[in-house]
């Protein structure tokens, strides 16, 4: 039994009236529900915050057991705690689930204690408890952001690893096979752009109610970038039918989806790994399954295609290359060759082609053939072009200022270059060096004009009023009809090295090129036989009505120095043996 202190010694500035109206005040003004039971666990006192948390009156609530909160979700043990800290055991604070008056649950935080009278006796118990529900919400939408994509509800990369990798314990047990997909969506970028972000945001909804629909329910369907789903295969009897979900998904692609009034039709494209054979683990299935999509798209097509190690080997080759190439263009290992385009008339240099090469530090000169697909494939051939660009004017002006007459010089663009932005770009350039137009040929492959047809044209109509003049590169090896050409404002053809081989000899190139060139003569435009080797070659194609040839019969491409000197020692080809 201990002594309580007296009034007088904790609160000597308070009478006793005053303090009791202040305890009064702060147990009325509290935002924390309290509540005052007595011996018998019926309520004697609650204040004006229990009322606003659980929707009952005073009047309500005085004279009832705390059962009146109760919610029915705890088990007996969690209540008899609770009781048990009623009953004196000791102080107990945690979460409880309540029942407010409308019937609703809610978390709340709640402590207990007892108030013993003189003798030591429990007279009364109470809590005070707070609503957390507000911060259970909060809590809730956190796991769901972390765990879930927002838009479509599916789990995320991260959940869906979680989710795959219990899932893989028993198929490992059962000595089964399952199979990661990564399904990627094509064109999405080009719907958002024309369409705007609403209609990319419901599209991708339609289309993952349509993957689900699709699926079986035992199929973990997740969302994992803005244009990408994973699918996980349990429990497959064997790799192959992977294949056959593969071809459901992109079965179920080929109805178009209606979005405001428009039918939009998406392409997807699938690659698969398979577990054991591929990995153990689903961060690497994950890893596979993307090799082999991007090798899908690499080739520009829809469809699923199985992961095969060699394909990792490929991709790993790449990325070291990429690396490998983002450093040559700051370490200044890129330089340019010309090339000089003779006349088949009379003989003479009329222009050169400016042709990219790597000196690499241990491999020596790396051919562009090699390196120019992989910046195309990554976008570096951007930056790349924009090099080339930049080296070409800057070596053009400086001939200029050196006053050497040279001929005209050719670049060659890529593809991906050729955007809305280029005439600027090129503009850009010219305007540095002070260069004329003339000076510059750009040299575009047929594959351009295949792809999409109207933008192109229309960018090309500025270059050519620019006064930049185009050749079609490689011409015969696209797929670009004949009279197709027609529609481009394109001054030199050159024809591919590769008909160029068989002639004189192979009756089939004969025929192809004798094709081209009268065809490029009725459309008046100046034809260049590229890669001529031999006079027999050159012979021919002069007969033909060929009008320039670029090969090394005359020359292969050549760093500066070496083009200059053939200039100016005004060299021709010998046209008559
Ligand atoms: P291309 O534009 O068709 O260039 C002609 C290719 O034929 C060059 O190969 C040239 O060296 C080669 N060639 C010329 N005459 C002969 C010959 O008589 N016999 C043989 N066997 N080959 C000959 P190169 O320099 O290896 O370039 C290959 C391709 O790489 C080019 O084909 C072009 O498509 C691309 N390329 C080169 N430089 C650039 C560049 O600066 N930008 C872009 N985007 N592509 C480039
Ligand atoms: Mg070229
Ligand atoms: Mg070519």
């Amino acid at each position: 039994m201990t002594d309580l202190p007296k009034h007088d010694d904790i609160y000597p500035d308070l009478t006793p009236d005053e303090l009791q109206r202040l305890h009064s005040r702060i147990f009325n003004d509290s935002d924390q529900g309290i509540l005052i039971t007595d011996a018998h666990e019926r309520i004697v006192s609650v204040n004006a915050a229990f009322t606003k948390i659980t929707g009952f009156s005073r009047a309500e609530a005085i004279g009832k057991t705390t059962d009146l909160l109760r919610s029915g979700v705890h088990d007996a043990e969690f209540r008899a705690k609770v009781r048990a800290a009623m009953a004196g055991s000791g102080p107990w604070q945690g979460e409880i689930i309540g029942k407010r008056k409308n019937g609703e649950m809610f978390p709340q935080n709640v402590s207990i204690s007892v108030v013993r009278d003189q003798s030591g006796v429990i007279s009364h118990a109470f809590s005070i408890f707070s609503d957390i529900s507000v911060l259970h919400e909060a809590q809730a939408r956190i796991v769901r952001l972390a765990n879930f994509d927002d838009l479509t509800g599916l789990p995320n990369r991260s959940h869906f690893i979680q989710l795959f990798d219990v899932a893989l314990a028993s198929v490992k047990r059962q000595h089964q096979v399952a199979a990661v997909m990564m399904v990627e969506l094509e064109r999405l970028s080009n719907i958002s752009d024309s369409l705007g972000l609403d209609v990319a945001d419901e599209l991708l909804k339609q289309i993952s109610q349509r993957f689900g629909q699709t699926l079986r329910t035992t199929d973990v369907l997740a969302k994992v970038g803005s244009d990408q789903f994973v699918v996980g295969l349990l429990s497959l009897e064997q790799r192959e039918h992977a294949g056959i979900v593969a071809k459901k998904l992109l079965a179920a692609m080929e109805a178009p989806f209606h979005l405001r009034s428009q039918l939009v039709h998406v392409g997807l494209s699938v690659g698969i790994a398979v577990f054991p054979d591929d990995a153990q683990d689903v961060a690497s299935l994950l890893r596979f399954a993307d090799v082999a999509v991007n090798r899908i798209k690499a080739e520009e097509e829809s469809g699923y295609l199985f992961y095969s190690s060699e394909m990792n080997q490929r991709a790993k080759e790449k990325w070291q290359l990429e690396g490998e190439l983002r450093h040559a263009l700051v370490a200044q290992q890129l330089v340019l060759y010309y090339q000089p385009k003779v006349s088949l008339r009379t003989g003479q240099i009329m222009g050169a082609e400016a042709l990219i090469r790597w000196r690499h530090p241990t491999n020596g000169m790396v051919s562009p053939a090699k390196f120019i697909p992989v910046a195309e494939e990554t976008g570096l051939i951007m930056d790349i072009g924009s090099w080339v660009l930049e080296e070409a004017c800057r070596q053009i002006r400086a001939w200029l200022d050196a006053g050497l007459v040279m001929p005209a010089i050719a670049v060659n663009l890529s593809a991906r270059q050729f955007d809305r932005l280029l005439p600027d770009r090129l503009s850009t350039v010219l305007e540095r060096y002070q260069l004329p137009a003339s000076c510059l040929q750009l040299e575009i492959t047929e594959s351009l004009l295949v792809r999409g047809a109207d933008g192109v044209i229309s960018i090309m109509n500025e270059l050519v009023a620019m006064g930049l003049a185009l050749s079609m590169d490689d011409f015969g090896t696209g797929y670009s009809s004949l009279s197709y050409l027609k529609k481009f404002p394109i001054t030199t053809l050159k024809i591919d090295r590769a008909f160029v081989i068989g002639v004189p000899t192979d009756e089939n190139d004969c025929a192809i090129a004798r094709a081209i060139i009268t065809l490029a003569k009725q459309l008046r435009q100046e034809i260049v036989a590229e890669g001529v080797e031999t006079p027999e070659q050159m012979a021919f194609l002069r007969q033909l009505g060929c009008d320039q040839l670029q090969g090394y019969l005359f020359s292969p491409p050549v760093p500066v120095p070496d083009f200059e000197r053939l200039v100016l020692s005004g060299a021709r080809l010998a046209l008559d043996p």
